[in-house]
């Protein structure tokens, strides 16, 4: 049998019981006969205490010691679940990102990985042991300093192992029991997916559903890593996520796979610029020199009064104070009056693949939210996504009304949450 890399999220490992219950999974499949590789998250809200932490001593702390910071979770994690698998008496290693090989770029706090040299991780194999690897980091090819791989990034050390071991198989262990058609803290009738397309996984990521980090369901694309996403306080079988539904399972490709959402972003609004060639450039200019990923534009008509407009942007809401002070920088360059800046913003995003052959599907998408009283602000849409912004009070109603409208609602099964605070 082969190589499996499983990764536990924080809140299966949230407490000392937790820990026990996860080392005995692993040690069940070790006995099944697969070598195992697992990567662990901090301890529950471990890596959101830290933060705050961080912010009670500095604003704006430095991204080195911020990552240094950061890593000491999943460091406490790793280390205790190793101890718990000693103690039902099997062999494991504890790795941290930096020894199991994981190289990233150096942009701390989101840093890529650029390559995965897991050498020690294949002589501990070798040697019977059960590898525990730390989620989430890594260590900068050219400084050599400790990196972090941005918020969920355990999910992408997880898959990044996988390729570099060339595991038979991902398993996401989480604390839900798959991917379901929407956030099962948002909607109690969701319902689970048996199969879904890296495609239509990729977009619900990019989306806000965080059972899966974006980067994470990219990179499994690009070396064909089957993911099984399941929980690890429950036996039941996940979402598989795959080029193919696997085996001889018949699943059909649905219209719509779901409806995602995210208020982690803010939306910025650059007031009165002169409309002539070159200002979008240098405003986006100036915010990617201080590597700010930004996500929907629009930029109005401009009143002919004056031949200004404004432009509207939205971000992670961590960043928003960095992006301000970068375009403040550039103010008189530019020449914009002012800038807004807008963190009660929410997206709602509906997803699937079906979108391509559906015209109507845009249509009854803005009917719903209407119906439901909600507002847009902001539309961006791709060939298999159609993303709106609203009031940020609006969209946890706003995901029900969308979920009802394009039948997605089950009719019996609640979606179980069996733990984590959703923070
Ligand atoms: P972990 O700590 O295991 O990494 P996360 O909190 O990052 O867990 O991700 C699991 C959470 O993702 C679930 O508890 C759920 O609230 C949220 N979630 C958002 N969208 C979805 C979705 N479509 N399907 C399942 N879970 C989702
Ligand atoms: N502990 C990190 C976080 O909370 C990484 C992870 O859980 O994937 O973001
Ligand atoms: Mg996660």
């Amino acid at each position: 049998m082969g190589l499996v890399v499983q990764k536990y999220g924080g809140s299966s490992v949230a407490d000392a019981e937790g820990i026990k219950r996860v080392a005995k999974r692993i040690v069940d499949t070790k006995k099944d006969g697969h070598q195992v590789v697992v990567v662990v998250s901090a301890m529950g809200d471990t890596t959101d205490e830290l933060i705050d932490l961080a912010e009670q001593v500095s604003p704006m702390p430095a991204g080195r010691e911020f990552d240094m910071l950061l890593t000491a979770g999943e460091r406490i994690s790793m280390a205790l679940l190793a101890m718990a698998i000693k103690n039902l008496g099997h062999e494991a290693q504890s790795f941290t990102g930096s020894q199991a090989g994981v190289i990233t770029d150096s942009v701390h706090n989101k840093a890529r990985i650029i390559d995965v040299t897991p050498g020690r991780i294949r002589t501990a194999l070798d040697e019977g042991n059960i590898a525990i690897v730390a989620g989430f980091q890594g260590v900068s090819q050219d400084k050599k300093d400790i990196t972090t791989l941005g918020r969920g990034g355990s999910d992408t050390t997880a898959v990044a192992l996988a390729a570099a071991l060339d595991a038979e198989v991902c398993e996401i262990y989480t604390d839900v029991d798959g991917v379901f058609t929407a956030d099962p803290r948002v909607v109690k009738k969701a319902k689970k997916i048996d199969w879904i397309s890296f495609e239509d996984m990729l977009e619900l990521a990019a989306s806000g559903s965080k059972v899966l980090l974006h980067r994470c369901v990219e990179y499994a694309r690009r070396y064909n890593i089957p993911i099984h996403v399941r929980s690890s306080f429950s036996g039941l079988q996940g979402t598989w996520v795959s080029n193919e539904p696997q085996g001889d399972r018949k699943v059909e490709q649905a219209i719509i796979s779901g409806v995602a959402h995210d208020t982690s972003e803010a939306k910025i609004t650059v007031v009165g610029v002169p409309d002539k060639p070159g200002e979008a450039a240098a405003i986006f200019r100036a915010v990617a020199d201080a590597e700010i990923n930004i996500d929907m534009i629009v930029q109005n008509v401009s009143a002919a009064a004056t031949g200004l407009t404004d432009i509207s942007f939205t971000l992670p809401k961590a960043e928003g104070r960095k992006a301000i002070d970068e375009l403040e920088k550039a103010k008189t360059a530019i020449g914009f009056d002012s800038l807004r800046y807008d963190d009660q913003i929410g997206k709602i995003s509906l997803v699937g693949a079906g979108m391509k052959t559906n015209p109507g599907v845009t249509a009854d998408f803005f009917k719903a939210l209407s119906d439901a009283g909600v507002n847009i602000e902001l539309i961006s849409t791709s060939e298999i996504r159609i993303s709106v912004v609203t009031r940020a009070d609006d969209v946890n109603e706003a995901v029900r009304a969308v979920h009802t409208a394009f039948g997605l609602d089950s009719d019996s099964d609640e979606a179980v949450v069996y733990g984590g605070t959703g923070r």
